[in-house]
């Protein structure tokens, strides 16, 4: 019996009898041929059956066989250019199918746009389209990209707790859920603070977990759970961070690139823009940022885009100016040295301008913005003690993170990025709530 394929290895069988394992996506009949579409996980390849290959009753299930009907086909590839599929470019000719289940006809999902709540009602479903297979499949590919890039250059993967006692930066944006006799435990929102602790044990590590922030953002950049790989160094300071990250993110974009070319295509995506993601990248400050966006918004004619683009220095950039910015770019461009005020209590202090702390955003091109947050951390004691103070946060629950400023402190820096922002910036993708197989938003908790 021919051996079963995995359709994104099917070039290796050119000529050769095989059986495919997989789901009937689309069926096309015409007269004596009927072509199906069909997807195993790993690709969608067009099977054709003719109507003199084959006895009659096993041609008229074929033609009758609604959508979604789980079948195992036996028959030969064919190098065709003209075939559909993923990765296209090849057929096979059916001589045998076993049906194990014939799909209810009502079948939800069509090839038609649907509304984007019956999309997302139906998302157990909607995950077999294949654009949305295609997005998963490169988020799968990120994460291994991250993980092989942190292993392969000294990084001890840490997993920090999930159900944590207090607030990185306050409480409100956080999920609370009773714990024990001990009050409220809330959903972790990063796990810097421990990862800040197990540098002085590993020198350099990194959590990959998932992230909760209870915070009523509706945009399209923003999740309530999402993943967030979070890398902590020990004598780090702040460029050594940035380059860190510039061959972070290289890596990530060429594994992609090497692995996922036909994801990508099907996406539409223009591979000529990856292509040019490439360390070392640009890198400006804040307030040349700031200059940089008066300049744009002098040039915009359009008033309500004017009111949009309203900034002055001390503000916190919003999706708007992020978008301009990154137009004037084609790499992923560095944003450094924002204002005291508008970042977390632990941030270094700019070496003689107090307002302004040693922080670094990454923005990515192509109007996609922030996709990773970062900073050197405060690594003097009594500085760190006033700052917790002037942030109102209690004392008490700081006093571990404080001892790390007692033994032994250094230099440290830090960042964490967003996986779904990675990926939806990677595949070109609208919106965040489809880099994640469940997306989970402030409307949405089903399925
Ligand atoms: P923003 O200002 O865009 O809401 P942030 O400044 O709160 O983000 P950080 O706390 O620095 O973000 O988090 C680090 C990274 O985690 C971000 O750069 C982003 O990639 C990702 N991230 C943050 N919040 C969300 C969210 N709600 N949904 C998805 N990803 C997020």
């Amino acid at each position: 019996m021919p051996s079963i394929i995995q359709v994104d290895k099917i070039a290796n069988y050119t000529d050769q009898d095989v059986r495919i394992q997989g789901w009937v996506y689309n069926r096309t009949d015409k007269g004596k041929l009927v072509f199906l579409l069909i997807r195993d996980g790993s690709g969608f390849v067009q099977c054709v059956a003719f109507k003199g290959d084959l006895d009659e009753t096993t041609f008229d299930k074929i033609m009758r066989l609604p959508k979604e009907s789980s079948v195992i086909i036996t028959g030969k590839v064919r190098a065709d250019k003209r075939a559909p599929g993923i990765p296209g470019g090849f057929e096979v000719g059916i001589k045998e199918i076993e049906i194990l289940q014939e799909a209810n006809e009502d079948y939800p999902m069509s090839l038609k746009e649907h509304g984007v709540d019956f999309a997302l009602d139906n998302r157990h479903l909607w995950l077999r389209m294949p654009s949305q297979w295609a997005v998963l499949r490169i988020r799968a590919t990120v994460i291994s990209a991250m993980r092989e890039w942190l292993d392969n250059n000294g990084f001890i993967n840490m997993d920090t707790p999930i159900l944590t006692p207090a607030a990185c930066e306050g409480t409100t944006t956080l999920f609370e859920t009773p714990y024990f006799d001990e009050g409220m435990a809330y959903l972790a929102q990063s796990g810097q603070l421990y990862n800040e602790a197990d540098i002085f044990a590993f020198g350099k590590v990194y959590s990959f977990g998932p992230t909760f922030r209870a915070e009523k953002s509706k945009t399209r950049r923003h999740l309530t759970e999402f993943w967030m790989v979070e890398p902590e160094i020990a004598f780090c300071d702040l460029d050594q961070l940035m380059e860190i990250e510039e061959q972070f993110i290289t890596h990530i974009v060429k594994r992609v690139l090497r692995d996922r070319q036909p994801e990508l295509k099907s996406l539409g995506r223009d591979l000529s823009k990856l292509e040019q993601i490439e360390a070392p990248f640009p890198r400006i400050s804040y307030d040349q940022a700031t200059e940089m966006l008066g300049q744009i918004r002098s040039e915009v004619t359009d008033l309500e885009k004017k009111e949009l683009l309203q900034f002055e220095w001390g503000m916190d950039f919003g999706a708007p100016h992020e978008t301009e910015l990154t137009g004037k770019f084609v790499k992923p461009v560095f944003v450094y040295g924002y204002p005291t005020k508008v970042k977390a209590f632990y941030m270094e202090p700019w070496p003689g301008r107090p307002e302004v702390c040693k922080s670094v955003d990454l923005l990515a091109p192509e109007g996609y913005g922030e996709i990773i947050g970062g900073s050197e951390r405060m690594s003097n004691h009594d500085l760190l003690l006033q700052r917790i103070h002037e942030h109102n946060l209690p004392e008490e629950s700081f006093k571990w993170y404080l001892d790390l400023r007692k033994y032994g402190s250094v230099p440290h820096s830090g960042f964490g990025i967003g996986l779904e922002r990675t990926v939806s910036w990677i595949c070109g993708i609208e919106h965040i709530r489809e880099a994640i197989a469940f997306p989970r938003t402030i409307k949405r908790v089903y399925p």
